[in-house]
């Protein structure tokens, strides 16, 4: 039976995961340094961390990234109100292919692995609404789009995307 909901398509990284907690405490276990979200701002990830590509490679990176605040409670909700997709650009880190299926599982187990699209280039997703923290893929996407603040797009002009600052925003929003 064709569904009569909206389509979402809801990022992983820096939407539904806190990669910046884990990107901050590598950097301080590494370097000794410890930064701010502060003093991060409007940096892209791999300017902010120069350890970067090493943490996103290192086993349990996003195994055991944080679950951003009140995310779990509004996606389960949406769930029930829309035909919801995890999108993920996993292939940039193949290792991490295992892990956000393992931390979704953990995290958000109401979703069904028929609504996991971990995949390349999210330019190939059509849905009715994209929640992610990049403009490389919200540029592209013909749909609603709304921007999940983050340090890195936190300077920027939102251009014409909606954006949003945590999760009872878009509870506010799509509820
Ligand atoms: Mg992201």
């Amino acid at each position: 039976m064709l569904s009569t909901k909206q389509r979402i398509a809801v990022d992983m990284d820096g939407v539904l995961a806190d990669v910046y907690a884990q990107f901050l405490r590598m950097h301080e276990e590494d370097t000794g340094q410890k930064l701010s979200r502060e003093q991060v701002k409007g940096l892209l990830e791999e300017e902010a961390f120069p350890l970067h590509d090493e943490h996103v490679n290192r086993p349990g990176f996003f195994r055991t990234a944080p679950v951003m605040q009140e995310a779990p409670k509004v996606l389960e909700l949406l769930n029930t109100h829309f035909e919801v997709f995890i999108v993920s650009a996993a292939m940039e880190y193949p290792n991490s292919l295992k892990e956000k299926h393992d931390w979704l599982n953990a995290f958000f187990p109401f979703i069904t692995w028929q609504q996991m699209v971990l995949c390349g280039s999210k330019s190939i997703i059509r849905a009715d609404i994209m929640i992610d923290d990049h403009f490389k893929n919200l540029d592209n996407f013909q749909g609603r789009t709304l921007l999940f603040t983050q340090p890195h797009n936190q300077t920027s002009p939102t251009k014409n995307h909606q954006r949003v600052d945590n999760w009872e925003n878009i509870a506010e929003l799509l509820l």
